[in-house]
């Protein structure tokens, strides 16, 4: 493992470059999104200096303590919310967001179609489906899913650019990507938004069209 964040970031680089290879994908055709989620400005500066302007967070309120500021010294850089939505913060986040993907529940699809036409804002949106049907965890079940990107289309007017998934922990993750593949496909849906710091070269065989990696970049988090 390379010693700075800046030599993380180049080897994961290249490590997507290798799994696009060796999938059959195109070359660039998955996107990384780099998982700054507890790290602050200082730890993101030379992540942004490499070159790197996708980026996820999973907390409204922290994301506004940091990113209103980079976000106007660099105005390409896209902010990618990947934890879940509570619904009296969806005014911030498709304020400070350019992507959500966590939108689950009825509920939060309206609130983010109505946020949206207020503000004027077009977000990319993917749906997060729980391909694991743990109970503690967020996520449409995959028995639902279909059912809910339709409402999502045609109730609430919303454009599904993808969906999401986290895998159970204590569990292979290619089962569950391949589960998220099959709903895409069903559903024509392009974007799969699968794959962190521990399996995103399983995604990539899997069609990822997002890989979410925080640790193996910013290091280990407290
Ligand atoms: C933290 C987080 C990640 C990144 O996890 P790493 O294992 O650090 O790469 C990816 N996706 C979500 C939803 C997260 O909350």
């Amino acid at each position: 493992m390379a010693e700075t964040a800046a030599g993380r970031l180049a080897q994961i680089r290249d490590r997507i470059a290798v799994a696009e290879r060796e999938s059959n994908r195109a070359p660039g055709e998955v996107t990384l999104i780099a998982v700054s989620k507890t790290f602050d400005a200082t730890d993101i500066q030379p992540i942004i200096d490499a070159g790197q302007r996708i980026f996820g967070e999973n907390r409204v309120q922290e994301a506004q303590g940091k990113w209103p500021a980079l976000k106007e010294a660099y105005p390409d850089i896209e902010l990618h919310l990947i934890g879940p939505l509570q619904s009296n913060k969806t005014h911030d986040a498709v304020t400070l967001f350019d992507a959500i993907h966590t939108v689950d529940r009825d509920k939060i699809a309206r609130a983010i179609a109505r946020e949206m036409k207020a503000q004027g804002r077009t977000l990319k949106l993917f749906i997060q489906v729980n391909t694991g049907d743990e109970p503690q965890k967020a996520g449409v079940s995959p028995k639902d899913a279909g059912a809910f990107i339709k409402r999502c289309r045609e109730e609430f007017g919303l454009t599904i650019c993808g969906l999401m998934c986290i895998p159970p922990v204590d569990e292979e993750p290619a089962p569950h990507f391949a589960l998220l593949e099959k709903i895409a496909q069903r559903n024509g849906i392009k974007g799969l938004s699968m794959g962190m710091s521990g399996d995103f070269e399983t995604s990539v065989g899997h069609g990822a069209s997002h890989v979410r990696v925080g640790s193996a970049i910013f290091g280990h988090r407290d």
